[in-house]
């Protein structure tokens, strides 16, 4: 059987109009003699909607409730699918998670799938059938309704091919594929043909939203090619692959930067075993997720500085961890909302010297400071003020060549 998935995002079922023309591209995948399995994410700002409700419910709106409510976006959008398919003669239903189902396991909110039930689902594709799948959802070991992550309709739609054996897997977004950064930031992003798994996490986890990081790190681990494309226009979008697949390595692939970032700096802490954990411990229990830390070595081999960097939103919850916290003593603590990561990626820079020079002259030439910086083997991350992201962002797109 030639098994292809499709997945549809929130911007490509955001409107009826829209929906009709997604029936479009399964029927011509029909046409083509495939065997469609289409994943839909629920309408755009569905979701959104439904976690403003639940927040304006309670503010301690329980895990396994929001799991209900949110992934409720999607059986909409699914059905409409369905329905429009049905209307041009086509032999087509909506499967929500627990009717197949997709066993997920993790905490609520925060689910990874671990395996898919095949056989309902192949019976039906056997008759002809095309399956519209809830996206984002799955069912726990308890029978209860699970959610998998925000942007989790990409992982549902790599998944339902990792165990379908698919031939393909389309990711159909509003943009005509992974760009070298966020086109609706800069115009002068150019599309990316081809690029690593390594590479797309990188981007995908810095910030390029374009794809959730747990379906690449999904793909990766099961060899599934990925191709990125428009819902909207009938172009060739990027595939992403396996590092020995990619023919053309430029230094930097590409160039991410996050909005909402705060920074938090411990002055004087003083500087013994464990005293980090002591700190991390209270936010890692609230689920703050900390993300750039920089620990400076002690003058005195008496006390130290350390800075780190949460989501904004986080900010306030942590100031009083920090404050309430009688295990760690510290001088003073500074507080820095408006920053930003900015990051520069490729598996070029490995075998590339001075790209950390570049990077930073880079911003130097245009006065930008530099606050904490973190490298990995194929990123370099900077945090800078949250106004300088765009001039940052032009300056380096530029000074990598990534205009071209
Ligand atoms: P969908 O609803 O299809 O899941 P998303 O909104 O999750 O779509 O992702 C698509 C968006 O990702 C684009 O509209 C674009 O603004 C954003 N984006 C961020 N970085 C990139 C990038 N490097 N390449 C392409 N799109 C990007
Ligand atoms: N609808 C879900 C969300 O907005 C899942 C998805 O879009 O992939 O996060
Ligand atoms: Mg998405």
């Amino acid at each position: 059987m030639r098994i292809v998935v499709l997945k549809f995002g929130g911007t490509s079922v955001g409107k009826i109009s829209k929906i009709k023309k997604v029936a479009e591209i399964i029927e011509n995948y029909k046409k083509k003699k495939y065997k469609v399995i289409v994943v839909s994410s629920a309408m755009s700002g569905v979701t959104n909607d439904l976690i403003k409700k639940s927040k304006e419910i309670s503010k301690n709106f329980s895990d396994t409730e929001y799991d209900v409510l949110v992934s409720s976006g999607e059986q909409v959008a699914c059905s409409l699918i369905s329905g429009r398919l049905n209307h041009k003669g086509l032999k087509s239903r909506s499967w929500l998670a627990w009717q197949i189902p997709v066993y997920t396991e993790g905490f609520h909110k925060n689910s990874r799938i671990i395996k898919i039930n095949k056989s309902k689902i192949l019976k039906y594709l056997k008759e002809g059938g095309t399956p519209i799948i809830a996206g984002f959802q799955g069912i726990n070991n308890k029978d209860r309704i699970t959610t998998i992550g925000r942007g989790g309709s990409d992982a549902s739609a790599i998944m339902l091919a990792k165990f379908f054996k698919a031939e393909r897997c389309v990711i159909y977004t509003d943009v005509e594929g992974v760009y070298t950064t966020d086109p609706n930031k800069l115009k002068k992003a150019k599309k990316i043909k081809e690029i690593s798994y390594e590479e797309m996490l990188e981007m995908a986890s810095l910030g390029a939203k374009v794809m959730q990081p747990v379906s690449i790190q999904d793909a990766r681990l099961n060899r599934i090619d990925v191709e990125v494309k428009s819902s909207f226009v009938r172009k060739s979008g990027t595939l992403i692959t396996k590092k020995s697949n990619i023919t053309q390595n430029k230094i930097i692939t590409g160039i991410t930067s996050t909005n909402n970032d705060a920074k938090i700096t411990l002055l004087g802490v003083k500087d013994k075993p464990g005293v980090a954990a002591s700190i991390f411990k209270p936010l890692s229990e609230k689920s703050i997720n900390v993300d750039m830390v920089v620990q400076n070595i002690s003058a005195n081999g008496k006390e130290t500085d350390l800075t780190f960097t949460i989501k904004s939103e986080d900010l306030n919850k942590t100031k009083n961890l920090i404050k309430d916290n009688k295990k760690i003593n510290f001088r003073k603590l500074v507080l820095e909302n408006g920053v930003s990561k900015l990051s520069i990626i490729g598996v070029g820079m490995v075998t590339t010297p001075g790209v950390t020079f570049r990077m930073f002259q880079t911003l130097a030439n245009k006065r930008i400071n530099i606050k904490v910086i973190s490298t990995s083997e194929i990123k370099i991350s900077v945090l800078i003020d949250k106004k300088n992201t765009k001039k940052a962002l032009v300056a380096l797109h530029k000074e990598f060549k990534l205009d071209k």
